[in-house]
Formats: C-alpha cells, sequence, structure tokens
C-alpha cells in the first residue's frame, strides 16, 4: 500500500519512507546554559546517528524553537526530539510524533537508539493502520447493480463478485457514467460526483468467493472479486 498523508502542518512520512526520520533541537532561552544543553543535544545526535539513524540535528542560532518544529513539521519527519534544561539536568529526551502532535513524552537517556527504532516501528503500525480504516471505511461488498450505483455515487469503493470479461467492464464504465448524469440531474445534492467507474484492482487477499457467485453486472458466474471506483 503506497501511503501518502498530510495535514494542514504539512507533510506526514512513515518512518520506513522518510530519509530524515529525527530531527534533535535544542530548546533554550536567554539566561539557560546553552552551552550545556546544546552539547548534551549534540551527543543524543550523533548517538543516534552512529546507530544507523536518519537524523539531523538543528542547532541554528536566530531561529526560535517553534520556528524549527514548524519547519520540520512541515517537512514530516516522524520524530522530534526536544532537548532543553529540564530534560539535560533528567539525562532525559522529549519525543514528539509528527503524525499525532498531541503526543509527547519524555524518555531517558538510556540505551536511546532502541527507544528511538521501537518508536518508528510503533509509529509505522499506527500510520498503516489509520490508512486502513480510512481506506476500509469507504469500502462496501455489494452484489448487485442497484447497490453498486448506490454505494459508488456516495463516493465509496465496491468489491463485487465480477466475471472478469473485458466486455462487462467496459458496459460497467458506460452505465456507471450514464446513471451517475442522470443522478446528478435528478438530485440536487452537489455531493454526488458524476464519472464512470472501473475496475481498481483484483485483489490478492480478500475472502474465498462464494462458487454460487454471479456477476454484480451481468449475472454470469462470478470468477473473482474485483474492487471498483470511480474515474475523473
Ligand atoms: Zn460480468
Amino acid at each position: 500500500m503506497i501511503m501518502v498523508h498530510s495535514d494542514d502542518k504539512g507533510l506526514v512520512l512513515p518512518p520506513r519512507v522518510a530519509q530524515t526520520q529525527v530531527v534533535v533541537i535544542p530548546v533554550v532561552k536567554t539566561g539557560d546554559d546553552i552551552k550545556a544543553v546544546q552539547g548534551y543535544a549534540e551527543g543524543v545526535y550523533n548517538e543516534l546517528k552512529a546507530a544507523g539513524l536518519g537524523v539531523a540535528f538543528d542547532d541554528r542560532e536566530n531561529y526560535t524553537p517553534g520556528h524549527k518544529y514548524n519547519h520540520w513539521e512541515l517537512r514530516g519527519v516522524p520524530i522530534r526530539l526536544e532537548i532543553g534544561p529540564q530534560e539535560l539536568a533528567k539525562k532525559e529526551v522529549r519525543c514528539c510524533k509528527r503524525h499525532d502532535l498531541k503526543w509527547k513524552q519524555n524518555v531517558a537517556n538510556v540505551e536511546l537508539p532502541k527507544t528511538i527504532k521501537a518508536l518508528l516501528e510503533d509509529i509505522h503500525n499506527e500510520m498503516y493502520d489509520k490508512a486502513l480504516q480510512a481506506r476500509l471505511s469507504h469500502q462496501k461488498e455489494v452484489d448487485n447493480w442497484k447497490d453498486f450505483m448506490a454505494a459508488i455515487l456516495e463516493r465509496n469503493i465496491c468489491m463485487t463478485p465480477w466475471c472478469g470479461v473485458r466486455a462487462c467492464e467496459e458496459t460497467v464504465k458506460e452505465k456507471s457514467k450514464e446513471e451517475s448524469l442522470e443522478a446528478l440531474q435528478d438530485n440536487e445534492d452537489e455531493t454526488l460526483l458524476t464519472g464512470s467507474a472501473k475496475t481498481l484492482c483484483i485483489p490478492d487477499e480478500y475472502k474465498p468467493l462464494p462458487a454460487s457467485a454471479c456477476c454484480f453486472h451481468c449475472g454470469k458466474k462470478a470468477e473473482k472479486w474485483a474492487l471498483w471506483g470511480r474515474t475523473y
């Protein structure tokens, strides 16, 4: 599954796709022991880098921490580590997840590469599950033309028993286009969209097709499950 994610803060990259997986940001203000915090943060950066992680160290001066957070959020970096005087004092780092901006947690700086790798794995799984749920919530299983068109008009994708014949698919494309245009004329509902339906894929993994299953469209013996969606 190709995952393309973003939100109103910018890109959200899955950990296995992101070149920079972690960004380390020293968080200091006037009056702090800036050098000590910078040194501690740089040590964290070096340790993660040595462990083979894709890591960036943002110690740019003249930029506020908030500006740096936005900078890296926009680029979708999965984990941000914030390191300030409190983290230095407790030998901790503050972890923030890009895909779940509310999640923040301080972790001890002990075997940190191991902790970060486990966190990246968690993020991968969370993002995968979320994408799968989003897809499944728009997927309907139907076995007849009427239900198929109703589901397609409501912007779903449809899993159907299908004969697998190209001519049948061509007719589905034409009929779905005509009927969606008619539905649009009959109905002032602006959430309806026109477009013809076509097969998106023949799934490898789906439940077995019942032996008696008929093509949702032509009624002949079904040979496979097919997933249908619109083209625009
Ligand atoms: Zn058919």
